[in-house]
């Protein structure tokens, strides 16, 4: 990889900002200052250094976000703010994405990231991977709702579900369910809820694969990946 970039990639500015790093004998690769911005380097190999200050490189981020209402799980929006907003300079140029959408009045669990592999595999319908939602029903969710789920509902476009595990936590003119999908169709908690003539007023995600929210996180909040838990999702 070139020098440049390298430093670019890791957030020291843009590739003309390193450019005037380097034209000032700031950047040292193995502990020699360099000016060429196209050399070589390998980046698990090579000490990169600025200003005496190790750059510890790396390719992948993976955050995890506590998403709240009124944001958009998109990098770009023309009218709303989105889950992107919300990141610091220091993560928003390793350019991560949301894997997958939560509408915009949907909070809960969100990760980013820019491993375009991992994204693509978690979202592949092929992979099945199961996705707990918490949600507040208008209407007395009642167990003929778990029978009917539990064999997939069909949705007002005609599609059939795949099963949905679903559990009363409380059953009342409000109720409180947690339901468990494989799927991830266009709103499909929602619709999989009017299917059975019921609404859902409240919608939060609580887990997606091995990951569960950090409950410690406050709505907006986020922190990166611990070790243990990319290699469950890996
Ligand atoms: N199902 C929905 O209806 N909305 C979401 O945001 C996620 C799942």
């Amino acid at each position: 990889m070139r020098l440049d970039k390298l430093v670019s990639n890791m957030g020291f500015g843009s590739r003309k900002e390193v450019k005037g790093l380097l034209k000032k004998g700031a950047i040292q690769v193995n502990g020699v200052p360099v000016k060429d911005p196209a050399l070589h380097v390998h980046p698990e190999q090579d000490e990169v250094s600025i200003l005496g200050e190790r750059i510890i490189y790396r390719e992948f981020i993976y955050l995890m976000m506590h998403k709240p209402q009124g944001v958009i799980s998109a990098t770009e929006d023309n009218r709303d703010r989105t889950v992107i907003d919300l990141l610091d300079d220091e993560y928003r140029h390793f350019e991560p994405f949301p894997v997958g959408r939560l509408d915009k009045d949907t909070e809960g669990l969100l990760l980013l990231t820019n491993n375009g592999k991992l994204a693509h595999e978690l979202l592949s319908p092929k992979k099945e991977v199961p996705k707990t939602y918490y949600a507040h029903i208008e209407g007395v969710v009642g167990q003929e709702d778990v029978e009917r789920f539990a064999e997939g509902v069909t949705l007002e476009d005609g599609y059939f579900t795949k099963p949905g595990m679903l559990k009363i936590l409380k059953s009342a003119p409000i109720s409180e369910i947690e339901l468990t999908i494989t799927e991830g169709k266009f709103h499909q908690v929602k619709r999989m809820f009017e299917a059975v003539g019921k609404k859902v007023i409240y919608l939060k995600r609580m887990t997606m694969g091995e990951l569960t929210l950090d409950e410690s996180l406050a709505l907006g909040e986020y922190r990166e990946l611990t070790d243990e838990e990319i290699n469950l999702l890996l």
